[in-house]
């Protein structure tokens, strides 16, 4: 190569070099930074309250945390003096879509998130619906949490178990759709996790009738697909002791937690659901459970509120101060349809009655409905606390929700990704 053209070569390259460096520049020095001024940060994973903080945001980001932050005219600063900053809730056990028309969930996916939820975990829905929503969300069409959702994976028996297929995951005349997939042995599982994944779900969500080793194959197969590996925490006729050492993440209902003291399963759902009344109620050991709970660092979700709510399961509380005691962590979450017509989203109620049923703290009840339901869908390097790099999904409350539950719907601010959505910026829905 001769000189000259050596020569050209290397301005164009400084040039552009130069090109980039302005360019990049020229957009940190343009960028609007919103501060939320001296504030009080309840900080879930050192489980305490930094005072007098300031909170920078900038780019849907939480750039900076500290006292007295430096800011330029250009940047919105609000004063927060006096008022609390949590991170953005999290429901980590929904069912969006059941009964739901697009419009229906329109306004519940606005009203869960003017109400300071600022992601969910879906268990059960209609992919199609959620993705078209998430679209939606992204483009601004719509308001709503971020939203990381399951395909539903069962065998024969839950098919032919009722009306389930239609009414929660969205289907009429089909037996499944690549959303909600009957699995049985003998399947070819990288084709059933690609089509899972293919629907753009975070995880999977195993309903039930499976035993310990093909629960292996499954979460196995999943993971190898980097899909989440959710399910209920008794399987028919693999028992929870047996689903916590199977690879499975978070498990579903502390309620199931009953039929640890099932003797004989059965081979399948049906002869295990037959020998529900052989069960020693009162003397039902979890502690292997809880040993390999332990050990495989599973999450539970404990769905403790609708336990409540249906009067039938006597023992979640009992099986859940347990569970809290020994360490596992809990995540909160609902299990219920959203209903815009309550004053508050039960996520709140699923707080309540781990701080007054189960002994929680109320920063560890925080922690289940933030840290904890993040870690649930792999969530935990952007939601789940403030902290400098994660997304800007904040909360602030006029007063301290670790003095009174009912804190909670002091809403001041609800932020999302960086965006004011309280106080109204966007149209009313
Ligand atoms: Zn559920």
């Amino acid at each position: 190569m001769n000189t000259v053209l050596k020569g050209i070569i290397c301005l164009t390259v400084i040039l552009s070099f130069l090109s980039i460096q302005a360019q990049t520049v020229k957009k940190t020095n343009t960028q609007k930074r919103l501060i939320l001024r001296n504030v009080s940060l309840i900080d879930v994973e050192a489980k305490t309250i930094h005072k007098e903080m300031d909170i920078v945001i900038s780019d849907k980001k939480i750039t900076a945390i500290g006292q007295k932050v430096k800011y330029e005219e250009k940047d919105s600063v609000v004063d927060l003096t006096g008022k609390f900053v949590i991170p953005g809730i999290i429901d980590a056990h929904t069912h969006l879509t059941t009964f739901k028309s697009r419009e229906d969930l329109k306004k519940d996916l606005a009203y869960l998130l003017r109400h300071g939820i600022t992601s969910v975990r879906d268990v059960g829905s209609d992919a199609r619906q959620l993705a078209e929503i998430k679209r939606a969300i992204d483009a601004k069409e719509a308001i709503g949490p971020d939203i990381y959702y399951s395909a539903f994976m069962a065998t024969r028996d839950y098919f032919t178990h009722g009306q389930q297929k239609s009414w929660m995951v969205g289907l009429k005349d089909q037996e499944f759709a690549p959303w909600v997939q009957l699995v049985n042995p003998g399947d070819n599982l990288d084709i059933v996790m690609a089509t899972a994944k293919a629907t753009g779900a975070t995880g999977i969500k195993i309903y039930m009738g499976y035993d310990k080793s093909y629960l292996k194959n499954l979460a196995e197969a999943a993971k190898k697909f980097n899909l989440e590996v959710w399910g209920h925490a008794m399987q028919f006729p693999a028992k929870p002791t047996e689903v916590a050492l199977s690879g499975m993440k978070v498990l579903s209902h502390a309620y199931m937690l009953e039929w640890e003291g099932l003797t004989d399963p059965g081979k399948n759902v049906n002869v295990s659901l037959s020998r529900y009344n052989s069960i020693d109620f009162k003397n039902v050991n979890i502690d292997p459970f809880i040993e390999a709970a332990l050990t495989n660092n599973i999450i539970m979700d404990a769905t403790l509120w609708i336990s409540e709510k249906a009067g039938t399961y006597p023992h979640a509380i009992e099986f859940t101060k347990k569970l809290y005691k020994s360490g596992i962590k809990i995540s909160a979450g609902t299990d219920w349809s959203v209903d815009t017509k309550e004053p508050h989203p039960t996520i709140y109620d699923e707080l309540q009655v781990l701080i007054d049923k189960c002994g929680f703290t109320p920063i560890d009840a925080l922690r289940s409905a933030t840290l904890i339901a993040a870690e649930t869908f792999g969530g935990v390097s952007k939601k789940g606390s403030i902290a400098i790099g994660k997304d800007a999904d904040i909360v602030i409350l006029e007063a301290n929700p670790l003095e009174n539950i009912r804190n909670y719907q002091s809403i001041k601010m609800v932020i999302k990704n960086g965006d004011v959505i309280i106080p109204d910026s966007v149209k009313k829905y």
